[in-house]
């Protein structure tokens, strides 16, 4: 049967919460260092949720040492694949079974509705974990066809300690992504979770334990990202790190692995996703499909539709579509089971999403819908779905990656301006069209470059497909079979037959 919750079934839950907060090393939690400690202050209200240890450059050495121990002496990767496989399957059972409480500790640390943490994020994360237990036992070694007299095996061997360095927007999804195919490759692991979003990350690795993983194959270090995040990229005993977050950052990490020991790098980064809506579109399936995929978790999604491309004869019809299905999004407390969007994750960011609508205003935009806070009453950080139209794409609001629930419209008369414009951005995460004509969706889906591309759809997501990004989104993939193949490498073993 399925439960059914309240806003006071939440509340309660809420006020009895006790998360764990400390720093995870050899399966136990401890202190920092330095004693350090911060306050999170919670989107959905602006009261301080919690105080956590602040992991430094001391928390992740002994990390990482932890890490390196358990590799050496191949408590797990020498483990049967059999045995894994249980303990990672185990370990996403656990997750399903938790699951009201790592929604709840998502929904404290990110503002999303509960509904969402509850039925999207934590499921996901249990899917991840179960998808990469059941790769164990299916990564068969090669014999090559050398010659008579000798045999060439080539062994895929994991890589040794991996950094994993999160953000703070889909916490649990995106540390599964990079722990379920690191841990299932055979590697040790030390995740850096977002300062902002540390309390699932705490969790996961306590109920891996609880699994049955050993100690030290996974730990975690909560802490800033310009200390225990730099320390982290620039560490001589990391051999790869997996990094989820923005351009900039992703540029300082390569540098830190540069020069310290070349330690290999994943980045996935930015965008500024373009949908082309072609004059023979369906509006109202582009509608729908570009109000979810850019208002959904407030518009702090990496792929989000920001930037949609529209011929001018149907510019102002789509967007009256839009904002007609925006209005039906409810926005509201993220513990209310009716949310659909919730806040944003903190008021810095706010300020800066509320800068960004200001300037659109400046630079000639027309605001179509919200502009505005919303909810202020919360003490929450809430922004209303904002959309501009007959943008240029040279404007801010079209080149730069808001993060927040801003929409903008930019209208074109040829088929080869709309391609112009959607590949004039330094990203290549996603892209989308919207037409009725298949000749010239596959010849769109051809010439724009981004790692996902959906034609009239957004947002079709499994993870039996791999996703990542094209030029400054980074490169590397999370997701699918591929992505075990980038926590491990080959090792070549020769035979000659005396
Ligand atoms: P960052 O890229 O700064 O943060 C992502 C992760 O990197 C966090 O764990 C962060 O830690 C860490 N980090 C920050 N600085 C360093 C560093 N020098 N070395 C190593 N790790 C570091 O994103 P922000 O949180 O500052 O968000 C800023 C903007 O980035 C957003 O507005 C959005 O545009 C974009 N972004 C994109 C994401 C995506 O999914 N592609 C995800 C998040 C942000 P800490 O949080 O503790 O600083």
């Amino acid at each position: 049967m399925t439960k059914t919750y309240t806003r006071e079934y939440w509340q309660s839950q809420l006020e009895r919460a006790k998360p764990r907060t400390g720093i995870f090393i050899d399966g136990k939690f401890g202190d920092a260092v330095d004693g350090g400690r911060f306050e999170r202050v919670r989107p959905m209200d602006g009261r301080v949720g919690y105080e956590a240890a602040r992991g430094t450059a001391g928390d992740i050495d002994l990390a990482v040492a932890s890490a390196r121990r358990a590799f050496d002496d191949r408590r797990w990767r020498d483990k049967l694949p059999a045995d894994r496989k249980a303990i990672m399957l185990r370990w996403a059972a656990l997750v399903r079974e938790h699951a009201e409480e790592l929604a709840l500790l998502e929904t404290i640390d990110a503002g999303k509705p509960i509904s969402d943490t509850l039925n999207v994020d934590t499921r996901s994360c249990a899917n991840t974990l179960q998808f990469y237990a059941e790769m164990i036992d299916k990564l068969n070694d090669e014999v090559m066809p050398t010659g008579p007299d000798d045999r060439a095996i080539v062994l895929k061997e994991p890589l040794g300690v991996i950094g994993a360095i999160t953000p703070w927007n889909y916490p649990l999804i995106i540390d599964a992504w990079k722990v379920g195919p690191a841990i299932a490759a055979g590697n040790s692991i030390v995740l850096k979770p977002s300062e902002l979003t540390p309390l699932g990350a705490l969790r996961l690795a306590e109920l891996a334990i609880e699994a049955g993983l050993p100690e030290g194959v996974f730990n975690v270090v909560p802490g800033y990202g310009h200390d225990a995040g730099a320390a982290l990229a620039a560490h001589n005993d990391v051999a790869m790190l997996a990094f989820t977050g923005s351009t900039a950052t992703g540029k300082r990490i390569m540098a830190a692995a540069a020069e310290s020991n070349l330690k290999r790098v994943a980045l996935e980064l930015g965008g500024k996703s373009p949908v082309i809506v072609l004059d023979d579109a369906d509006l109202g399936a582009a509608a729908s499909a570009i109000a979810w995929g850019m208002f959904y978790n407030s518009g702090e999604t990496c792929h989000a539709p920001s930037r949609i491309v529209a011929a001018a004869k149907v510019q102002d019809e789509l967007i009256e579509r839009i904002a007609s299905v925006a209005k039906t999004i409810r926005q509201d407390h993220p513990l209310d089971p009716g949310t659909q969007i919730g806040a944003l994750i903190e008021e810095k960011h706010l300020d800066k999403v509320m800068r960004y609508i200001a300037r659109g205003r400046e630079e000639g935009a027309s605001l179509r819908l919200g502009g505005n806070r919303a909810l202020a009453d919360t003490g929450g950080f809430y922004v209303e779905p904002t959309i501009f139209a007959n943008a240029s794409n040279g404007m801010a609001i079209a080149r730069d990656e808001i993060f927040g629930p801003v929409l903008t419209v930019i209208p074109f008369s040829h088929e080869a301006e709309a391609e112009r414009i959607a590949n004039d951005t330094i990203y290549g995460l996603a892209a989308a069209v919207f037409t009725n004509d298949m000749t010239r969706a596959h010849r769109l889906s051809r010439s724009v470059q981004a790692g996902t591309f959906w034609i009239n759809a957004y947002d079709l997501s499994n993870i039996s497909t791999p996703f990542g990004g094209f030029k400054q989104s980074g490169f590397g993939r999370d997701r699918s079979v591929h992505a075990i193949e980038k926590y491990m490498d080959f090792k070549t073993v020769w035979q000659h037959f005396l």
